[in-house]
């Protein structure tokens, strides 16, 4: 919110534009905008509310104090992810080799699910032996799933903590970020020794009180879009985990409800990437094996979202995919993935050059107004 004051008044004034706004339980955090002050105008112009909660301040009970002349709620109500404000896009440091924003792409690789204990071990162990150039600048993180969120109740639902010394072992011999899914608040404390990313599914992506608990960790997050949310919805929850403090919010896409289920498992939505750059800070990930569902498809979706200038992929990598008990169909051989890198460091290449030579001719602006 912000609140814009007539030119002939001083500090003091703010503590009265506080009061209204704590009467109503509202956290009040005043920024006085120092720019008014160096200009010699007579007073303050502007105090920006930094709130959360502002939809329950009561306009005009601030308005109605005779030296406001206007008070205004800060719109997208996705504000703190939002470019305009900031327009810096979000580095993330997720741990040790693997980051994420403002240049630095993240491919989150490995099973759908941590099934066996050698098994995982060959395919994650497959996956470190690809290396990649350095101006690449592209990391991996491992997927690490011990928990599954199925639908039906008679599917498998993860090897569960069986699997947590063999995820560590991964990523102690490696030394890059591990994932698993998030499901309930209870399992945040105990999974702060094992993994460094909590990727919120598509089933749990309107799940409010769980991205407030988020909010107050240090995980970095990987928000899917709910299969049927708006841009606007899958915003106002990452904004949601951002506003409770962890600014740590990879945006993931892995498509919406598709209208041709027979032959997709989703609609892929790429254009989501592009947009969302357009609109946030935050990196945007691309998730090319549960957006289209079978491995002849994954790889010429990786190939669009890379040259669309996504951060990051999530790709499903599996040794013996027939033996997969989840989501064989979608995953690629670990020679396949291989074969694929080299072809995803030119695309990005080819990407990050065409938008060095964009911006510097200003061919196109990266920056939507909502
Ligand atoms: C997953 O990444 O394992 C997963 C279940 O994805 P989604 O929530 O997008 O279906
Ligand atoms: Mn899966």
């Amino acid at each position: 919110m912000e609140i814009y004051l007539e030119e002939n008044f001083d500090l003091a004034h703010t503590g009265e534009v506080c009061e209204r706004i704590e009467a109503v339980g509202a956290e009040c955090g005043v920024t006085i905008d120092s720019l008014n002050l160096d200009r010699g105008t007579t007073g303050l112009t502007k105090i920006e509310v930094k709130a959360r909660e502002t939809h329950r301040i009561p306009i005009d009970r601030v308005e109605n104090l005779p030296y406001v002349a206007r008070v205004a709620r800060l719109l997208p109500p996705w504000r703190q992810i939002s470019r305009k404000y900031d327009p810096t896009p979000r580095e993330i440091h997720v741990a040790g080799e693997s980051r994420i924003g403002a240049g630095h792409f993240l491919w989150t690789v490995g099973p759908c699910a941590v099934e066996e204990e050698n098994l995982y071990h060959e395919i994650i162990d497959a996956i470190m032996g690809v290396k990649f150039p350095e101006e690449a600048r592209m990391h991996v993180a491992f997927r690490g799933f011990i928990d599954k969120n199925r639908t039906s109740v008679y599917s498998w639902e993860g090897i569960c903590d069986e699997g947590i010394p063999w995820v560590t072992a991964m990523r102690d011999k490696y030394g890059v970020a591990v994932a698993n899914e998030i499901m309930q608040i209870s399992d945040i404390e105990r999974y702060k020794e094992v993994f460094d990313i909590l990727q919120v599914g598509t089933r749990s992506a309107e799940f409010a009180r769980l991205f407030d608990a988020l909010g107050k960790t240090d995980f970095t997050i990987y928000l899917k879009n709910g299969r049927g949310n708006t841009i606007d919805e899958f915003l106002n929850y990452a904004e949601r985990i951002v506003a409770g403090g962890n600014e740590k919010v990879v945006l993931v896409v892995r498509g919406t409800q598709t209208t041709n289920p027979k032959y997709l498992r989703n609609a892929a939505a790429i254009e989501w990437g592009p947009a969302l750059r357009g609109l946030t800070r935050q990196p945007v990930v691309f998730d090319c094996s549960h957006s289209v569902g079978q491995r002849e498809l994954v790889v010429d979706a990786m190939m669009a979202a890379v040259s669309a200038g996504y951060d990051g992929l999530e790709t499903d990598v599996h040794a013996a995919p027939g033996r997969a008990k989840v989501d064989g169909r979608q995953a690629l051989l670990p020679e396949v993935f291989e074969a694929m890198a080299g072809f995803v460091v030119e695309a990005r290449l080819a990407y990050l050059e065409r938008h060095r030579l964009f911006e510097e001719r200003g061919y196109m602006h990266t920056f939507m107004n909502p």
